[in-house]
């Protein structure tokens, strides 16, 4: 009898346990986000799909080789690099600057060891697709279309909500400013000469045998 109403007792205090972890679950504060109609919660650093000022990338291939994953992708038709004065870069054409982000594990170590300080990790958090090969972000594609980054497929498509209109119009502003220099860049574009050095002024002194 003792040990049939152990039992009863071992049962009904498991009962109370686990009750009582559904009804605090039932009184705390509510942490779901309504995505995507409501914006997700992005931290100071974040580390999102990258953005890229191609105008200025000099193909030095150092991202690439600092990538853990090798899944940063560099073509270029010839050797280019950085005029200093306009802090754009000159040469060679960008034939092609992609991320395969099936790859990326986001960690930013690409970001770190470019010279001309091109590379950033954005805050592009999506980039829903319907296959595989749409998981690599070809980023010269993007410039010829004026952008630095890329942005979820339904974000392009038809109604949406009022905090995506601001943020594509954000992701729209990082590249147009510079939008021609970024279709220039999918060019050849001679680097400029330097000057010829000037030659020293004649020596004012008069001649010693005058
Ligand atoms: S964030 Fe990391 S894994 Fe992704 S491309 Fe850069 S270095 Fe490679
Ligand atoms: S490290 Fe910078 S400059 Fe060099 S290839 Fe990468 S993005 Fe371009």
């Amino acid at each position: 009898m003792r040990r049939h109403l152990h039992s009863i007792y071992q049962a009904l205090n498991t009962i109370r346990i686990g009750m009582q972890i559904t009804l605090k679950y039932c009184f705390a504060r509510t942490v779901t986000v309504q995505y995507p109609d409501r914006p997700p919660v992005l931290q100071p650093r974040f580390r999102g799909f990258h953005w890229y000022e191609i105008e200025k990338c000099s193909a030095c291939g150092a991202c690439a080789r600092a990538c853990p994953v090798d899944c940063i992708y560099i073509e270029n038709a010839g050797p280019r690099k950085i005029d200093r004065a306009t802090g754009i870069s000159r040469g060679g054409a960008m034939v092609r600057w992609a991320i395969d982000y099936s790859k990326c594990m986001f960690c930013g170590l690409c970001c770190e060891p470019c010279p001309t300080q091109c590379l950033h990790m954005g805050n592009v958090h999506d980039l829903s697709g319907y296959d595989r090969r749409s998981s690599i972000v070809e980023f010269t594609e993007l410039a010829a279309q004026g952008l630095r980054t890329p942005q979820p497929i339904w974000m392009q498509k038809g109604a949406v909500p009022a905090w995506v209109e601001a943020r594509r119009a954000e992701w729209v502003e990082l590249g147009r400013p510079r939008a021609d220099e970024m279709r220039l860049a999918l060019t050849d574009q001679p680097f400029p000469k330097k000057p010829p050095a000037e030659s020293p002024p004649p020596d004012p002194s008069p001649s010693k045998d005058a």
